[in-house]
């Protein structure tokens, strides 16, 4: 922490605001764009550069789930939560404001739809006929288009956003514990930027830290679908200036495929036929792989668990390359990293990325486990215990839903490995309803806010639309609170 001396009313900042927000995905913008409506001066970091900036939210589908019954959706949350409560007054502010978002994005000249049908992923839970389905900008999906609206609107209210800033560490006075200004590197120059009023944590995720994905997901070497930003920085600005953690095991992940040269990962969705199955390192299959699956967790064995979280090997034969793309084109899914900012279009036949040799291929299921790094005997017995099942309407090993179970028998045989891949992780500092970060005995510390996938609400199962539903609700209340904060007397230089 950089302990400032004075008493916080120091004036050697190179800039001083009202408020300071520290990333530019969609709980950032709503941050700012809330904290400059209640009149305050914002500013906003972000650490990337032009075309790369957005975070996750630039890359995702950008659709937000829609509700118009606070009582059951928070009845909903509830169950999602399970084991794993997350305080009321939390559900109650996200119940409320999460059925604010849509009214929110039309007064920033936004039209927006209804996208397609969407039924809850856990119809069982109490509460669920609460949620009402997804909107979009103009009732589309990805491509950058809510992004597009928050910047946008950022730019038409004049507030002003620092690309390629990314903020190292929060300022913090060591008497009052106040957080007085964050510094950041912009250049080459390192710079204190003061915040009269609060600063607003809005970084993302943790996904591209790998030693955090370790330390607290379990998972090694995992490919990501998003931003490569997202790398826990300001959590661990945080935890430096005292924060607790919360829902910090919690993620979303899916299958997905590594491939050299990009950094990111490419999502994998057997859409257009359905005869595949996964084999761990040893060759035998490992579970139902299509369950009853939420955003990260799956009904499995009669309980939700997170899903997928093994390391597995995804097989398919040439019936199923044929059919189709195994990872959206640009025109089926205009989402994640690869897709909406690198351009890449994955090929109809998948030919292409089985010639780059990102998908091995072989005549015989026994030549293709070696090219795996798997017994090409084990892979076969799996790959024939799997068409028993197949011919016979019945998984007993998994239960996989008879109508998925499609044959994997017509060589060639191809397959990939999966790390899984990770699209998203939920934990971070500790919040209140207010957005306020609390410390690790339960304290508020001052004028310090955090909103989006920083710190989600969600400490177990949700639903499709509910990541940026809770980024935009309580980025507005990180905004509004951090505004309404009594201004400190800091002065600058003014050198920016
Ligand atoms: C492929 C994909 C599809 C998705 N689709 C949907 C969907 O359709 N609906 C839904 O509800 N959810 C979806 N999600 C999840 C959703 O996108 C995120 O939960 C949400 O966008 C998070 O918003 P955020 O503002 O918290 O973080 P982000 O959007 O990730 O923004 C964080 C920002 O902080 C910046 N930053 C990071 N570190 C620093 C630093 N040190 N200094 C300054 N800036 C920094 C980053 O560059 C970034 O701009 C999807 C996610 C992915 C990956």
């Amino acid at each position: 922490m950089d302990q400032d001396q004075g008493s916080g009313s120091s004036s050697n900042w190179d800039r001083v605001v009202d408020v300071i927000v520290v990333g530019q995905g969609a709980a950032g913008c709503a941050a700012a764009l809330e904290g400059s409506e209640a009149g305050a001066e914002t500013l906003v970091l972000e650490k990337m550069p032009e075309g790369r900036d957005g975070g996750n939210t630039r890359v995702s589908g950008g659709i937000w789930f829609q509700h118009h019954d606070p009582e059951g959706i928070a009845t909903y949350l509830r169950a999602m939560c399970g084991e794993y409560p997350v305080p009321e007054d939390v559900i109650r502010v996200w119940a409320q404001e999460t059925q604010r978002n849509s009214a929110w994005i039309e007064s920033l000249g936004a039209a927006i739809g209804v996208h397609g049908e969407y039924v809850p992923e856990y119809p069982e839970l109490p509460g669920s006929e609460a949620y009402a389905g997804y909107l979009g900008i103009e009732g589309q999906m990805g491509n950058g288009r809510l992004f597009g609206v928050l910047k946008a609107a950022l730019a038409a209210r004049g507030i002003e956003v620092l690309l390629e800033t990314p903020a190292r560490e929060l300022v913090q006075d060591p008497a009052s514990g106040e957080i007085l200004g964050v510094l950041v590197t912009s250049g080459s120059q390192e710079l204190r930027l003061g915040a009269r009023r609060g600063v607003v944590l809005a970084t993302g995720g943790f996904e591209n830290n790998a030693e955090m994905v370790r330390d607290y997901l379990r998972l090694t070497d995992v490919p990501v679908w998003g931003s490569p930003a997202g790398t826990g920085d300001g959590i661990k600005m945080a935890q430096k200036v005292g924060a607790d953690l919360w829902h910090m095991d919690n993620m979303m992940t899916t299958l997905g495929l590594r491939a050299p040269g990009f950094e990111a990962g490419f999502y994998v969705a057997f859409n257009h036929a359905q005869g595949f199955l996964c084999v761990g390192m040893d060759g035998t299959r490992i579970s139902n792989e299509l369950p009853q699956v939420g955003h990260g967790q799956a009904v499995l064995n009669g309980s939700y668990e997170l899903f997928p979280t093994s390391p597995m090997h995804v097989i398919f034969d040439e019936a199923t390359r044929r059919a189709g793309p195994i990872s959206p084109t640009r025109d089926e899914l205009e989402v994640g990293w690869n897709v909406v900012i690198e351009n890449y279009d994955w090929s109809r036949d998948n030919s292409t990325e089985i010639e780059k040799g990102w998908i091995q291929r072989a005549d015989t299921l026994d030549e293709l486990g070696p090219k795996l790094g798997v017994d090409g005997k084990a892979l076969t017995q799996s790959v024939q215990h799997y068409n028993r099942s197949c011919a016979e309407g019945f998984d007993a090993a998994f239960g996989r839903d008879p109508d998925t179970l499609v044959p994997v028998s017509e060589p060639p045989f191809y397959g990939f490995t999966s790390a899984p891949m990770l699209g998203w992780s939920n934990g971070g500092p500790r919040r209140d309803e207010q957005a306020r970060v609390i410390d690790a005995l339960g304290d508020v510390i001052p004028r310090l806010y955090a909103a989006g996938c920083i710190s989600s609400t969600y400490s177990w199962c949700k639903d499709g639309g509910m990541h940026i539903a809770d980024a935009l609700a309580f980025g507005r209340v990180a905004g509004r609170g951090a505004a309404a904060e009594a201004p400190l007397g800091l002065t600058s230089s003014d050198r920016t």
